[in-house]
């Protein structure tokens, strides 16, 4: 397991991640295409907020589960917590510190025939 911190660009939105890193995900769902985000799942259990609370935004839709946060200074999106399994997080790897995604593998997720 390997502990990663990570930010939003401006730096108001720090969190901490325990992960071994096993895939990488990809979706297709309307969202992600726009974010082209590449993400890490984590349990909530692994995931810890260090700052900026006060700084993130929620943007929700179609069935109001899944919430899709970004930082309301820079409009960067690190993380949202997931529809089918919302104890879960999705994080956008490119936002963790010094995380090199080279040799994991990337699992492309199907979102947009979700009903
Ligand atoms: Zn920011």
């Amino acid at each position: 397991m390997r502990t990663c911190t990570g930010s939003c660009h401006c730096g108001a939105i720090r969190f901490e991640i325990v992960s071994d890193f096993p895939e990488l995900t990809t979706c297709d769902c309307s969202i992600c295409r726009r974010k082209n985000a590449l993400m890490v799942r984590v349990h909530q259990s692994q995931f810890t907020f260090l700052a900026g609370e006060e700084s993130l935004t929620a943007y929700q839709f179609h069935t109001h589960t899944a919430t899709h946060y970004f930082c309301k200074v820079c409009g960067i999106y690190p993380f949202h917590r997931k529809r089918v399994t919302p104890e879960f997080y999705g994080i956008n790897v490119f936002c963790l510190d010094g995380f090199d995604p080279a040799g994991i593998p990337v699992r492309a997720t199907v979102g947009a025939g979700m009903s």
